[in-house]
């Protein structure tokens, strides 16, 4: 038995965001994966009865969507703990309050660069849209160092 050594691998800090964020996302797979196989299903039975299962197929497209959102942000957030970004603030580079991360986990900004996003003065279509996740390579050009 080895003790006192730091190991190689060190778990990160960000140990029980990243259970909690694991399951979270096993949990969204099984959601989106019934919702889309409802929505198959009422695509082929559109034809027999149209009204009900249009507005239900309404539901249920809205229900994917926001499944496939919550799904990616997860999955940036778990890439974020991989990289060790996980935490910091994608705008300001601060740390992101422990409590701020305990009530929203898949949070990307400070309180205060959150705000000024939510008023449109944070630029930040660069971190949102067009891509997967938000690489090291890309966190390097940044304004640190
Ligand atoms: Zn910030």
């Amino acid at each position: 038995m080895r003790s006192g050594k730091r190991s190689f691998v060190v778990k990160s800090r960000y140990e029980q965001f990243r259970v909690r964020l694991a399951r979270e996302e096993s949990e969204l797979v099984l959601i989106l994966r019934g919702a889309e196989e409802q929505l198959r299903g009422l695509n082929s039975d559109a034809i027999r009865d149209q009204s009900e299962s249009g507005a239900q197929r309404d539901v249920l497209a809205e229900k994917t969507n926001y499944c496939r959102h919550k799904l990616k942000l997860i999955r940036q957030s778990l890439d974020r703990i991989c990289t060790g970004d996980y935490g910091v603030c994608l705008s300001c580079g601060e740390e992101i309050d422990k409590r701020r991360l305990h009530a929203l986990p898949t949070a990307r900004f400070c309180l205060e660069c959150q705000e000024q996003y939510e008023n449109g003065r944070l630029q930040t279509d660069q971190f949102v849209t067009g891509r997967n996740s938000w690489t090291a390579s890309e966190a390097g050009t940044g304004t640190r160092g």
